[in-house]
């Protein structure tokens, strides 16, 4: 197992397993920012998503939740 790199990475917005090589369609409103992801990035697992006024959190029972203030990027 030494040399198999298993860096599993998934659509937040579909839950698929993300293909290097292969295009990882996003929706434009999730490209925006609009649109909370769904599903754990490091799993796939369906999150519970929570949307407020000013942002929204996802809570992956593994990995804890992620907000829209934490994963800021443009
Ligand atoms: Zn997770």
């Amino acid at each position: 197992m030494a040399d198999v790199d298993v860096t599993e990475r998934y659509n937040a917005y579909t839950g698929l397993r993300i293909v290097p090589g292969v295009d990882d369609p996003v929706p434009a409103a999730a490209a925006l920012g609009l649109e909370p992801p769904r599903f754990c990035e490091d799993c796939g697992r369906r999150m519970i998503v929570q949307v407020s006024p000013d942002g929204w959190w996802a809570k992956c029972s593994r990995h804890g939740v992620r907000d829209s203030t934490a994963g800021e990027r443009r």
